[in-house]
Parts: structure tokens; sequence; C-alpha cells
């Protein structure tokens, strides 16, 4: 049987029933093209032969212009951990908006919500709020160099920390120019040679504790750890990108590893679904945006404090975000990562599943995946395959096979997506 073929052919053909379905995404695809490059203004939203476009979500569902609703297992790449309006956050928002929203002045939630991360985040004293994670991560690793008086920034391979700090498969042109060490991930022997060679010039290790968009890879605990005492062997900061993993239990990936990093970066779901960033950590760090004790630099922004994010945010941390849901999310997202794993396992398919509790990514190899290197032969056909699949089911999920729970899928859903997912044959004529 020729796998290879059969493959092939199983793609022409979901592209072409996806595309025959939805004639209105089309042709607003063909009008965008015109005035947005790739028709659209984020990238990772594209894919071939065009992408559906959203008329509207509600719940933990989106719904088509052309009419097709789809359980929503993408969580807008872990920002909307919150699924889509929840009241809460919809009635702080709406409150917030009616007081005015162009302020150019500090207000009281902006100091709310800095209070309930604090408290939440056990290695963050203090911490400041920007527009995105890409812009947390700039601003931790300008801290960090301004810090240490070095500039080697120590990142990883597969490595995402937005798109201007993106180290995937060769190198990236937009990225920002810092002195970058890009090293394996899970490899202590790389990482101690590495400190060993360049200690005294590294400014800071930026990691993140599960590689999030480059395929869901948790770093194991020892590699982890090792990274912590190396930077404290020669004087650099442990900067933690949790973006995606701050969601692992209430203090993070951080809490349930047991490590502290020196500074922390976030983003995402935090501000209830709404456009947020921030980097935080020792206060002798975050002293040098302190001109009240001499700190000498500034950090900007005009929606820094926007005042939808700051309700938005302490809506979701002190009314919705509490243990109790982060951890039932993260046990519903256990057992829909093993029940596919089964599933491709009893299925013979060459694919496998990664990830951590409501976070994970199918990948077209059997697997283990523990590093970029266990995804070079990876098929990628495969993970297309089962996304127009899914979405055939009634299900959405990343093209790349990426899915981050909301805390409004439920039990059934999960056994919902098994049997659709039961049935996926890649190779079927
Ligand atoms: N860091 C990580 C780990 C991410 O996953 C992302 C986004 O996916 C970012 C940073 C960038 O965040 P943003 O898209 O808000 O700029």
């Amino acid at each position: 049987m020729d796998t290879d073929r059969l493959l092939d052919e199983h793609l022409q053909r979901a592209r072409r029933d996806y595309a025959d379905r939805r004639p209105i995404s089309r042709a607003w695809h063909e009008r965008a093209r015109r005035v947005q490059p790739g028709g659209n203004t984020r990238s990772v939203l594209a894919f071939d032969p065009f992408p559906f476009r959203v008329a509207s979500a509600a719940g933990r569902e989106l719904t088509d212009v052309d009419g097709h609703t789809f359980l929503d297992l993408l969580g807008n790449y872990t920002a909307g951990l919150l699924g889509h309006s929840p009241e809460p956050v919809l009635t702080a928002v709406r409150a917030a908006l009616d007081g005015g929203f162009a302020l150019g002045a500090v207000h009281e939630n902006e100091v709310r919500l800095a209070e309930l991360l604090v408290e939440r985040f056990e290695s963050i004293e203090q911490i400041r709020f920007t527009n995105s994670g890409t812009e947390a991560n700039l601003m931790a690793l300008a801290v960090a160099t301004h810090h240490t008086g070095r500039r080697t920034v120590i990142v990883f391979e597969n490595g995402y920390h937005g798109g201007v700090l993106t180290f995937g498969a060769g190198s990236n042109p937009v990225n920002v120019p810092h002195d970058f060490l890009i090293l394996p991930y899970n490899d202590t022997d790389a990482f101690d040679a590495a400190i060993a060679e360049h200690g005294s010039s590294i400014a800071a290790v930026l990691v993140e504790p599960m590689q999030g968009s480059g395929g869901c890879i948790p770093g194991r605990p020892e590699f982890l750890a090792a990274l912590r005492s190396g930077c404290d062997d020669v004087g650099a900061l442990l900067v933690f990108d949790e973006v995606m993993t701050s969601r692992f239990s209430v203090g993070g990936a951080q809490q349930l590893g047991g490590l502290r990093p020196d500074l922390t970066t976030l983003g995402k779901y935090l501000a209830g679904g709404l456009t947020f960033g921030a980097f935080g950590g020792r206060s002798e760090v975050m002293a040098h945006f302190d001109h009240t004790t001499g700190g000498a630099l500034g950090h900007a922004g005009t929606f820094n404090n926007n005042v939808a994010s700051m309700a938005a945010g302490v809506a979701a941390l002190s009314e919705m975000l509490t243990p109790d849901v982060l951890a039932a999310t993260h046990r519903r997202g256990d057992r829909l990562r093993t029940g596919l794993g089964d599933v491709f396992s009893a299925s013979g398919a060459p694919m496998c599943v990664s990830g951590v509790g409501s976070l994970m990514n199918v990948h077209g190899t059997h697997g283990p995946v523990s590093s970029a290197a266990d995804l070079a032969d990876a098929d990628d056909r495969l993970k297309e395959a089962f996304f127009f699949a899914m979405l055939d089911a009634g299900i959405y999920l990343a093209r790349r096979g990426f899915i981050a729970l909301s805390i409004e899928i439920t039990d059934e859903d999960v056994d919902r997506v098994l049997e659709a997912a039961a049935t996926f044959d890649p190779f079927a004529p």
C-alpha cells in the first residue's frame, strides 16, 4: 500500500471539501488579501487554502461566516482560557469603559491586578504591565542585560517568546538583535558546557518551562533545576517565560516544579482574554524602573495600564480562576492528551501527543518528543489531515496540532473529541 500517495490524495480531497463548503470565507479572504499581506494580520492564523472567518463566539463555541459551528479547542492559543465572553469579565469591562477609557493617568485597577499577580506568583515581588507577551519578554531581556552589564542571552532551539524572539528551525530575520546563544532544549550537558565556557558574559537564560508553540514539549525537572543552579553559579538571571504555562497552577509552572526564577513573563489569559503582558520578579531587579529610588530605566507604553485589560484581569483572577477551576481544567487536559495518545496507538497512525495539563500538541511522528530533534522527521501532512478531519467533526484546534482547553470545555466534550479522533484515518482512500 502506497501510504504516501494515499495521504496526499486524502489531503487534496480534504482541502477541496473544506473550500467548497466555505464560499463566504473564501470571498473574505480574497478581499483581505488586497489590503493585508497574506490576508491576515497575525501569521499563525493563516492556513491553506484559506482560513474560515469567524462571525461570532460564545462560551466554548465559534461560528464561521459560512454557518459552521465548532467546539473551540484552541482557546485563542491560550489567551481564551476563560471561554468566550465570560460574564464576570464582560461586566467588569463594561463598568470600566463607562468610567472612561483614555485616562492618561494611573488608576485603581492596575494596582489591584498587580497585587493579585504578586500574591499568586511567589517569585514575583514587583510587576509591570505591557500590551503583549512579546513586549514582556523584550522588557525582561532589557532589564537583565542592564542589571548584569552583560550581553549574552541563552535561549533554546524551538523556543518561542514572541514573533521577534523565535528560535525554531532556521534563522528568523525579524528577531531582535540580542547576542543569543541558542542551545538544545532539555540538554543539561550542553547547558553546563555553555555556562563553563561563556559564564561571565551571560546576562540571562530565557526559557519556557514547557515549550508551547514549539510543540508542547515539557522541560525535564532536572534540566530546569540545572538552569537555576547554572545561573546562580555565574550571576545570570533566570527568566521563566510563563506566558502559556502560568495556567498550570495558580502559581504557574514554577510552583508545580518548585523553582524560583529571577524574572517571570506573563500574558495571554491573565487579562481575561483581552490584550495583556507583564514582567516581574525580584524587587532588586525591578528597582531599575523605580525612579523614586534612582532607577535609570524607563518603561513606556500608551496602553500598558489600559482600563479594559486591567478590569478584565481583576475579574478573571478574583472571580474565576480559582485553584480548583485551574486544577480541574488541568486534569481534563491530561485525560484528553492520554486519550488521544491511546487512540493513535490503537489506530497505528504514526502520530503522538505531547504536553502538560490543558496544553497539548499532536505530532506527525510516533514520538516520544522531548526536543526539536525528535520532530525533525515528523510528517506535517498528518497534522494537516487531522486538523481537517476534526473541523469536519465540528472541532477546532490549531492547524499545527496545538490544543489549549478553556475552563468551558466539559468531560462530555473530551469524550466527543476522542470519539471523533477514533474515526480518523489519514490513509483512507
Ligand atoms: N511567550 C510565549 C511562551 C508564547 O507562547 C507567546 C505567544 O504565543 C508569547 C511569548 C508572545 O505573546 P504575545 O503573542 O502576547 O506577544
